[in-house]
């Protein structure tokens, strides 16, 4: 598909996240100070809490207060058929050759200096560990190469249970926590601050629909409303002492950041790709009857605090050895159901290069093989006043469907918690 043109003329730009092909959802703070729905349109935001208002946006007749609340849930709830028909009625009012398009101009809000916050309410979040480069890398580090890919992980979509209560929006910044930790040179366990806190390059699948029971991958693949950015910031010495047997608790507890706009399979679809050829056969309920991955290029910059960024890795979402719709079949088997909002982390994407691994862990091997940054400072793990940016599109012909800035600044521990 080619790029579709908009009457907002930074839409047509080739280096824009936010063509009209794409029309991600998010949610900023308005200049009343409320909470408002927008949709991304080249450097503009279309503030859809407004239009709706106004009854000049509706998702259907009798829906008028639907984004009263600057949130997309209610909306993810009604399913595949409303979103399409609401992708539709936007598509019509920010096309080229809209003979009403004045009358839009007063709801548009520039992207430049406007706060975007959370724009749904995440349910719950699950993190998976779908990536196989991350986890033969990890595995190595931890049990040696010997015993590094565990003898479930090509036939389950190895996943544990996060918390809703710990996700938050791009541009939030995450405290530098203390936990219990035992340093690779410790003979005895310490509680002190974090100091081998990392990040994980991670895409985010968000749950529209609801399910009760176990689904198919196909199903699944229908249930799912969106894509965001996720850096999974991961407390390495803490989970190293923790891990065993139950996974990963503490470690993993301090903040998950999402990128602000979530972009929509419809805007994806011209991207899906195949996941890799199986190295053992899946069960046939973890089939996946079409491609449901993604080609999506993917960086990760790292800027200390006060000085240029430098871009540590670089890859691909298509590397990813389980799709998020097989993650979330797999999630249903047992009965456990599917609420809109819930978030899934897809795992670290870790391509097969150094210098396209998705955490620090890896990128400085357990920090025996320090980072060089272009500023002449070089990093084993995040020090206080780094700021992470990840990005990532999908690139079209002349056009491409960006996510934005999914940015996190570390901010140095707090004192002693339990000094009282
Ligand atoms: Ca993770």
């Amino acid at each position: 598909m080619p790029l579709m043109k908009s009457w907002i003329e930074t839409a047509n730009s080739a280096d824009t996240d936010f063509p009209l092909n794409n029309l991600p959802y998010g949610s900023f703070q308005a200049e009343d100070g409320a909470p408002h729905c927008g949709v991304a349109i080249g450097d503009m935001i279309l503030d859809v809490t407004a239009l709706e208002a106004e009854g000049l946006l509706l998702v259907a007749e009798d829906e008028d207060e639907l984004f009263a609340f600057g949130d997309w849930t209610e909306f993810m709830a009604m399913g595949p058929a409303v979103w399409a028909s609401f992708r539709e009625k936007l598509i019509t009012l920010l096309s080229d050759g809209n003979g009403d398009a004045q009358e839009l101009v007063p709801y548009l809000v520039p992207q430049a200096g406007t706060q975007m916050l959370m724009p749904f309410t995440v349910a719950e979040y699950t993190d998976f560990y779908a990536g196989k480069n991350h986890a033969m890398n990890v595995g190595t580090i931890m049990r040696g190469a010997e015993n590094a890919l565990p003898p479930n992980w090509l036939s389950i979509p190895i996943g544990y249970n996060g918390r809703a209560s710990s996700v938050v929006v791009s541009g939030t910044d995450v405290r530098r926590p203390w936990g219990q930790l035992k340093g690779p040179n410790d003979d005895l366990p310490r509680f002190e601050p974090c100091k081998r806190f990392d990040l994980e390059l991670e895409m985010g699948a968000i749950v529209g629909t609801a399910s009760e029971g176990p689904v198919t991958v196909q199903e699944a693949d229908d249930m799912i409303f969106g894509y965001v950015l996720l850096n999974d910031w991961s407390a390495r010495d803490i989970q190293g002492w923790e891990y065993q047997p139950l996974g990963p608790f503490q470690a993993k507890a301090t903040a998950t950041s999402i990128s602000p706009w979530i972009v929509t399979k419809p805007a994806l679809e011209a991207f899906r790709t195949s996941t890799p050829e199986r190295e053992r056969e899946l069960l046939p309920y973890l089939h996946e009857p079409k491609p449901m991955l993604y080609d999506i290029a993917l960086e990760v910059g790292l800027a200390p605090e006060g000085k240029d960024e430098t871009i540590i890795a670089r890859t691909n979402y298509s590397v990813m050895y389980y799709s998020s719709a097989q993650q979330l079949a797999h999630h249903t088997t047992a009965g456990c159901p599917m609420n809109t909002g819930d978030l899934l982390g897809s795992g670290t994407i870790s391509g097969p290069t150094k210098d396209s691994r998705g955490a620090l862990l890896e990128l400085s091997w357990a920090g025996q093989e320090p980072v060089a940054l272009d500023t002449g400072d070089t990093r084993t793990f995040l020090e206080d006043g780094d700021r992470l940016t990840l990005r990532g599109a999908a690139q079209g012909d002349g056009y491409r469907i960006g996510f934005g800035d999914c940015t996190g600044t570390v901010l140095p521990a707090l004192a002693d918690p339990y000094a009282r």
